[in-house]
């Protein structure tokens, strides 16, 4: 993989097609900023349009509305697209990537062996910016800013996840990935620091790379 250009196919020198689940909800901060790492945004409305991408962001919104409007075949395509191709889900989109959803129970994708709690901050701290740690060898345990809004809180973490950022004294982990799926319960596309995005891109360019 060329360094200085980690989001481009280096054989090809495609950008990658990166979908980003349009719904409902908080896709169009996260097409800004893939367009701005130099990748090509498809703007998923149609569960037929994941036949034709190499990864996909799950935005934030209501994940209960998303299950709503994906319907049984659309979140039957979709759990069969997050086994196969990488995702990345952000808060709603974290929700529904989980193998165990709370407050209230729903179902979730599976591609993450967490457990999830919905609304888990109470009324007073619906929607914060706080300073978390974003933790990777090379950037080991370096400030990120996270927003945070009616967010879920991730209460268990399976042997399988690796914790990626972690917020406040206990080091909550608010970040996570197994395998080709990774999730955060904050907005990383509504800060400027666009490391998260960076590490989903490396994931989504390492494995077209396979
Ligand atoms: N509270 C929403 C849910 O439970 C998530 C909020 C968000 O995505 N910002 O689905």
């Amino acid at each position: 993989m060329n360094q200085a250009d980690p989001i481009r196919n280096s054989e090809a020198n495609v950008p990658l097609r990166i979908g980003v689940l349009a719904l409902q909800g908080d896709f169009d901060a996260h097409r800004r900023r893939l367009q701005e790492l130099g990748a090509e945004v498809v703007l998923v409305k149609n569960p037929k349009q994941l036949d034709a991408i190499d990864g996909l962001i799950i935005p934030g919104g209501e994940s209960g509305t998303f299950l709503k409007l994906l319907g049984d075949a659309g979140f039957e395509k979709l759990k069969q697209f997050v086994r196969v191709k990488p995702t990345f889900g952000t808060c709603a989109g974290a929700i529904l990537l989980a193998t165990e959803v709370e407050n209230p129970k729903q179902a979730g994708l599976g591609a993450l062996d967490i457990r999830i709690r919905r609304n888990a901050y109470g009324r007073q701290i619906d929607s914060s910016i706080r300073q978390g740690r974003f933790i990777q060898p090379e950037l080991a345990n370096s400030p990120l800013e996270m927003v945070f809004i009616r967010a879920p809180k991730i209460e268990r973490v399976g042997p399988g996840v690796e914790v990626i950022a972690t917020e406040g004294d206990a080091a909550d982990p608010v970040a996570v990935r197994q395998g080709i799926a990774m999730a955060a319960t904050f907005h990383p596309e509504l800060s400027d620091d666009t490391r998260i995005h960076r590490a989903f891109l490396d994931l989504v360019s390492n494995e077209k790379e396979r």
